[in-house]
């Protein structure tokens, strides 16, 4: 085998991966699957299209090689994949990983937040749009309450996991919950994160009239709270970061409309059913399913990863706010999980 490349073209390392374990939800989230596309008769990845568990562990194995030492379990919905928790104690043993993490819309998190702490989990991403009852149903599409998801919170905090509450902002749908969410993780010392409506995929009809930036975010909760900004802890580091003056608690950016960090990039993704894909708002995924289920040899499986980010050179953001990338094909974000 040649040598390694662990940069890509815009001399970018790899550090993190992101993993989608299934491409089905409880959840309709209109931004995400919207109800009319992802209907009762949608047709879902079957079962044998998935990576399996030994099989994302081999994958997870050459990318720590290949310098990922975090990786983030999503979908789809993660915790509707059976036996999360062993993917986890597999994932957590594997050398050079430092942290495992999953992000969730938490209705499951009574039922599996013990065990998937016990399995090795850090941090859980629990997904949480308004605090509205009626609104948050619409929201997800299938009428489901908020006291789910708040008692999924409760959960991951009684078994001792980190975590973050990501609220995806869209105008006209949801904005006037930002106050009241700030004041509710504010109040429990929960990090929030504040999510700009993105164009991922093709089906959730985004227009940039629909985005709400980090400023005016900002400048709403300004108007209750004072708020310092936090200086990136790592390279690549996504979300910005402040604090609230009279407390620690912090809140967080996902700043990917209206200030593209494509420059820092480090994550790789890897779809539910076994492709890697090297930008989030890319329609071409690398098959390496049928790598890893041919005879390949570990060390050839390693050049074909290696040479995918090597040769990479997204900056769909950076391209998005020069005016010049909207109208290519794109992976739906329930097969690649954000
Ligand atoms: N089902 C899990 C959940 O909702 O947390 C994991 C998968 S979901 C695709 C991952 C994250 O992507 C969630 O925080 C969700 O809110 C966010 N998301 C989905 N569609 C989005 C969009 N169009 N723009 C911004 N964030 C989006
Ligand atoms: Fe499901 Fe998460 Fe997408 Fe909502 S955001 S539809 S919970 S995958
Ligand atoms: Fe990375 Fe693509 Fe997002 Fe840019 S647009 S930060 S390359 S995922």
């Amino acid at each position: 085998m040649g040598q390694v490349k662990t940069k890509d073209a815009l001399n970018r390392p790899l550090r993190d991966l992101r993993i989608s374990v299934i491409d089905r939800c409880n959840f309709r989230c209109q931004y995400c699957m919207p109800a009319e596309i992802f209907h009762d008769h949608f047709q879902f990845l079957p079962r044998n299209e998935l990576l399996t568990y030994e099989e994302i562990e081999k994958v997870a194995t050459i990318f720590a090689e290949l310098g990922v030492e975090k990786i983030r379990l999503t979908g789809g919905e993660p915790l509707l994949r059976k036996d999360l928790p062993r993917l986890v104690e597999k994932l957590v043993k594997v050398s050079g990983i430092k942290d495992v993490a999953l992000t969730t819309n938490g209705v499951y998190l009574p039922k599996y937040a013990k065990e998937l702490k016990t399995a090795g989990l850090k941090r859980v991403n629990i997904s949480l749009d308004s605090l509205d009852d009626e609104l948050f149903k619409k929201i997800n599409g299938r009428g489901v309450g908020t006291a789910s998801v708040l008692r999924g919170i409760e959960a991951a905090k009684e078994a001792g996991l980190g975590i973050k509450i990501n609220m995806v902002v869209k105008k006209g749908l949801n904005e006037d919950q930002i106050l009241p969410m700030a004041v509710y993780c504010k109040e429990r010392d929960l990090h929030l994160r504040f999510i700009e409506f993105m164009d991922v995929g093709t089906t959730n009809g985004w227009k940039m009239d629909h985005v709400i930036s980090m400023k005016e975010i900002l400048r709403i909760l300004q108007e209750k709270f004072e708020l310092e900004p936090v200086d990136p802890s790592y390279f690549g580091e996504v979300a910005k970061r402040y604090i609230y003056r009279d407390s620690k608690t912090e809140v967080g950016f996902i700043t990917s409309v209206s200030q593209s960090f494509c420059s820092s990039c480090t994550r790789a993704r890897i779809s539910a059913d076994g492709k890697i894909y090297t930008c989030l708002f890319t329609g071409k995924g690398h098959d390496i399913k049928s790598i890893v289920r041919s005879d390949a040899s570990e060390e050839e499986l390693k050049a074909a990863i290696a040479k995918i980010w090597h040769d990479r050179s997204d900056r769909y953001s950076d391209e998005r706010m020069m005016g010049s990338s909207n109208s290519r094909e794109k992976i739906e974000m329930s097969y690649i999980g954000g």
